[in-house]
């Protein structure tokens, strides 16, 4: 069977494969599927409309009524669908991808992100045209919402708000024009702290910079940063589930290290566990070890990671591309609650975020690619496992330990091509580690004859 879902929902470029037809069939088949009460919000993008009032046609086919929430962040609706006794949310986004693309992503009753069961299920609705049909007289009703003020009084609620207003922290939040725009400068605003806003109109277009916040995409924040003499600069994603932090140098923080500040700091707090994906970097298992907490590593994924942390009661839980779950508040990743965890540690440590960096132990990560077939991919990682003898976790790809780092064989879902990711205290070793991990699945595919 052909697949609908990716790793992030349904994706493509608008009027091509992400079109008004697709969102109408699949609002049939979600609302199919769930029936009851759905609700259903966007990020900025300027197909939102197109696609939510097609998405929303067939939810309203189905005999389903439809909350519309507008525009807001992912996890404000996911917040929502949570508390309220919607059967389930649709939210019309492509996250961090380029403005021509779109896409739909589905919101589970409790607000995580669809498991895979379920999508298998929909798409079978979707492509077998298993859809209901309400009659005349039982057609869903549509009602418009507003779902963001309850998502900034659970954020504020979250944090010691007043600890952090004592510090009347300067803050620089950088939107890039999509869905945190109307609520990120709020939460902050509501936690006493002076807000400087920047790309925070929303606009489709992204005029003021790519909606993936990586470091190149951010100068301007970081250069604001600096200039504002601000304490903090934020910036989030296109639908602000992730947040990325600028310290008050203006120097960009990476994911790795704000995932093991707070991962410490619950730990420290709470104790218990913290999952993260089995790629992320070392520096969060032993800055947690040594506040008396341990890490459960997961496949690649925020919904896995999600899951993983519902089953073993974890104390938190991310990733280090900036997504942080916070359980108490919602099994989700949330921008708008990574940047106020982030403030509370501040004011509760009463450190710089520079200074709360420097805490975390130093680790290199070196990456390297090897052209592989999609056909022979598991037959090449079949013979690598096999090759390296009994020392492999094969939580996801096949990851090695050794005495001085790690290396993480993983093939690519999506390209002909397997990824090797080494990491190691020292620069040099963890390239070395690369290309020595590389080497050996190139001499597998050249004995295997595989094109590759
Ligand atoms: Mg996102």
């Amino acid at each position: 069977m052909s697949r609908l879902f990716g790793t992030n929902g349904v994706r493509g470029v608008t009027n091509e494969d992400m079109n008004a037809e697709l969102a109408l069939k699949l609002g049939k088949s979600i609302g199919t599927f769930f029936g009851g009460d759905i609700a259903i919000g966007t990020d900025t993008r300027t197909s939102n409309e197109l696609l939510k009032n097609a998405a929303i046609a067939g939810l309203l086919s189905t005999g389903c009524n439809v909350f519309d929430a507008g525009m807001l962040p992912s996890p404000a609706l996911q917040y929502y669908v949570k508390k309220s006794d919607k059967t389930a949310g649709v939210i019309i986004t492509a996250s961090h991808n380029p403005p021509e693309f779109n896409g739909i992503k589905v919101i589970d009753e409790d607000g995580t992100e669809l498991g895979k069961d379920k999508e298998d299920k929909i798409e079978d609705i979707y492509f077998n045209e298993k859809w209901a049909a309400a009659k005349w007289n039982e057609i869903g009703k549509l009602h418009k919402i507003d779902a963001t003020e309850e998502y900034i009084n659970a954020v504020v609620g979250r944090v010691d708000a007043d600890k952090i207003r004592e510090k009347g922290f300067t803050v620089v939040l950088d939107c890039g024009n999509g869905a945190g725009s109307h609520v990120e400068p709020y939460i902050m605003s509501r936690l006493g702290c002076k807000v400087i806003t920047l790309n925070s109109q929303p606009d489709g277009r992204f005029p003021g910079r790519n909606a993936e916040p990586i470091k190149e995409n951010v100068s301007d924040l970081m250069r604001m940063v600096k200039e504002c003499g601000a304490d903090i600069g934020i910036a989030y994603d296109g639908d602000a589930d992730r947040a990325i932090f600028i310290d008050e140098r203006g120097e960009y923080i990476y994911g790795d290290k704000t995932l093991a500040i707070v991962s410490g700091y619950m730990a420290e707090k709470k104790g218990g566990v913290i999952v993260t994906p089995v790629s992320t970097s070392s520096c969060v298992e032993e800055f947690v070890r040594k506040k008396g907490g341990r890490v459960v590593y997961t496949k690649v994924g925020s919904p896995i990671v999600a899951r993983k942390m519902i089953e073993v009661g974890a104390t938190f839980g991310g990733e280090e591309n900036g997504g942080l779950i916070f359980p108490e508040h919602q099994y989700c990743r949330d921008g708008g609650m990574a940047s106020a965890a982030i403030l509370e540690i501040m004011a509760v440590r009463g450190k710089k975020l520079s200074e709360l960096v420097a805490e975390i132990p130093e680790y290199h990560l070196a990456k390297t690619k090897v052209k592989c077939s999609n056909e022979k991919k598991k037959e090449v990682m079949e013979a690598f496992v096999k090759n390296e003898g009994g020392n492999v976790d094969l939580t996801d790809g096949a990851k090695i330990y050794m005495e001085n780092g790690w290396v993480l064989v993983r093939p690519s879902g999506t390209e002909p091509i397997i990824r090797i990711y080494a990491e190691s205290k020292e620069k040099e070793m963890a390239g070395r580690l690369a290309d020595e991990y590389k080497k050996k699945i190139e001499e597998i595919i050249a004995e295997k004859g595989y094109i590759s």
